[in-house]
C-alpha cells in the first residue's frame, strides 16, 4: 500500500495557527484587553428572517410522512433552486438554464473536487496571492503550477502572458486576500487567451454580490466565456451560509473539449461521489433568491460594505497604498515603513490591540502587505481606524 505520495509536497500552513498562538499569548498576558479581530474570514451577522422561515417550514414537512424527503432526486439540486438560481443570474443579465446550475455545499468542496474531472498532466496557473485551495487540490494532484504574479505594479489584478503556455487557470474576482476586481476588458484578455490556449478557467465568484461601479459579477457576462469557463458560486459571503452550506457551479452546455460535454463530466462526477445538499438547505437558499431574502441579505452586505468604506478612507487619510474595500469586504494594503506583514502584525497586536492577517499567509507576493476584513462590527471597526490614524 502507497499512499498519495503527493501530500508531502503540502506547505505546512502556520497561518492561522500561528495567528492563534499569538493572540492566545497576548490575551493570556494581558487579561483587561480590547483586542479588535479584524482577521477572520467568516461572516458575523445572522441569517435573514426569510432565510429561516424556510428554513421552519422545511423542518415541518420533514416532520410529515406526506411531505417527507429523502434521497434527493437529483445529486445537482433541486428544480426550485436551480431555477432560482438562474433567475438571479438573469436579474444581471446573464442568461442561464436551471440545467447550468449545480448545486453544492459550498464553493470550496466545488473548486476543490472539480480538478477530479482533469487530467494530471495539465499545467495549471494560479494568481499569487490568493485563496490556498486552488494550489493545495492541484499539489495533491501532482500538477504542475505556475504562478501569475499579483503586485502593486498590476495593482493585484495580473493579466495573461501569451508566452506562459496553461491549460487551467483560476482567477478570484473579488479577490480573496487583496480584493481587487477585474475590470471587463481584463477579463475579456483573459477570456480570450484561455480561448487561444484550450484553456478553461475556474472563475470563483465567491464575492460577487460585493460588486458594484458596473464591474462584472460573473465571468459569463464576457462573450465566449461559455466555451471556456466554469464558475463557482456561493451563499457564504452573500447570505451568511458559512455554517449552513450550499453554494453552486455554472457550466454553461456549450463548454466542451474535444466534443465531451464538461457539464455532463461534472454531474458524473457529483453522481459518484456526492448525494446532494439537504432539502432544509436548499428551501433555505430558494429564500436567498426571492425578492423578500434579496432585500434582507442586501441589507446585511450594505453593512458590511459600510465597514470596508470605513476602512478605505483610514487608508486614504493615512496615505497607504491599498487595493479593495469598494467591492470587497477586503482591505489590502502595503505594511508601513517596509515592514513584513508579521512585523506589522505584532506591531498592530501589541501596540493597537487590533488583529488583521499577514499578505505572507498568501503567497510570496502576499509579503509586506496585510489583509484586514470587514465581517466585523460597525462599532469597532471604527474604533480600529481611530486607532490606526492615531499612529
Ligand atoms: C469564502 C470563500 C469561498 C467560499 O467557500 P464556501 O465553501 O462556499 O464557504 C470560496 N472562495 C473564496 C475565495 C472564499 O474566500
Amino acid at each position: 500500500m502507497k499512499l498519495n505520495c503527493n501530500f508531502q509536497n503540502l506547505e505546512q500552513s502556520y497561518l492561522f495557527v500561528t495567528i492563534a498562538k499569538k493572540v492566545n499569548a497576548y490575551t493570556a498576558a494581558h487579561p483587561e484587553n480590547d483586542l479588535i479581530r479584524m482577521g477572520i474570514g467568516d461572516v458575523t451577522l445572522p441569517l435573514a428572517p426569510a432565510v429561516i422561515n424556510a428554513m421552519h417550514i422545511a423542518t415541518d414537512e420533514m416532520a410529515a410522512k406526506a411531505t417527507f424527503r429523502g434521497y434527493s432526486p437529483d445529486s445537482s439540486g433541486y428544480p426550485f433552486l436551480r431555477q432560482a438560481i438562474a433567475g438571479y443570474y438573469g436579474s444581471f443579465g446573464v442568461s442561464l438554464e436551471p440545467e447550468e446550475v449545480f448545486v453544492g455545499d459550498g464553493a470550496k468542496s466545488d473548486v476543490g473536487n472539480i480538478v477530479d474531472i482533469f487530467g494530471d498532466e495539465n499545467t495549471v496557473l494560479i494568481p499569487d496571492p490568493v485563496y490556498p485551495v486552488y494550489v493545495d487540490t492541484n499539489i495533491m494532484a501532482g500538477r504542475q503550477i505556475v504562478y501569475a504574479d499579483a503586485n502593486m505594479n498590476n495593482g493585484f489584478l495580473p493579466m495573461p502572458n501569451e508566452n506562459q503556455p496553461a491549460d487551467i487557470i483560476y482567477i478570484c474576482s473579488p479577490n480573496n486576500p487583496t480584493g481587487a476586481v477585474y475590470n471587463k476588458e481584463q477579463l475579456t484578455a483573459w477570456v480570450d487567451y484561455a480561448l487561444d490556449q484550450n484553456a478553461v478557467i475556474l472563475f470563483d465568484a465567491a464575492y460577487e454580490c460585493f460588486v458594484s461601479h458596473g464591474l462584472p459579477r460573473s465571468i459569463f457576462s464576457i462573450p465566449g466565456a461559455e466555451r471556456c469557463a466554469i464558475e463557482f458560486g456561493s451563499l457564504s459571503k452573500t447570505a451568511g451560509f458559512t455554517g449552513l452550506r450550499c453554494g453552486y457551479t455554472v457550466i454553461k452546455k456549450e463548454l466542451e473539449f474535444g466534443g465531451i460535454s464538461v457539464a455532463k463530466l461534472w454531474e458524473r462526477r457529483q453522481g459518484s461521489k456526492f448525494n446532494g445538499v439537504s432539502y432544509i438547505t436548499q428551501r433555505a437558499a430558494e429564500a436567498v433568491f426571492t425578492p423578500e431574502g434579496q432585500k434582507q441579505i442586501r441589507e446585511n452586505i450594505a453593512y458590511y460594505k459600510s465597514n470596508a468604506q470605513v476602512m478605505v478612507e483610514a487608508m486614504r487619510e493615512m496615505g497607504l497604498w491599498f487595493t479593495g474595500g469598494e467591492n470587497s469586504p477586503y482591505v489590502w494594503f502595503q505594511c508601513p515603513n517596509g515592514m513584513s506583514g508579521w512585523e506589522y502584525f505584532d506591531y498592530l497586536l501589541n501596540e493597537k490591540e487590533i488583529v488583521g492577517t499577514p499578505g505572507e499567509g498568501f503567497g510570496k507576493n502576499g509579503a509586506g502587505c496585510m489583509r484586514l476584513s470587514a465581517f466585523g462590527d460597525g462599532e469597532k471597526t471604527r474604533e480600529a481606524m481611530a486607532r490606526l490614524k492615531k499612529g
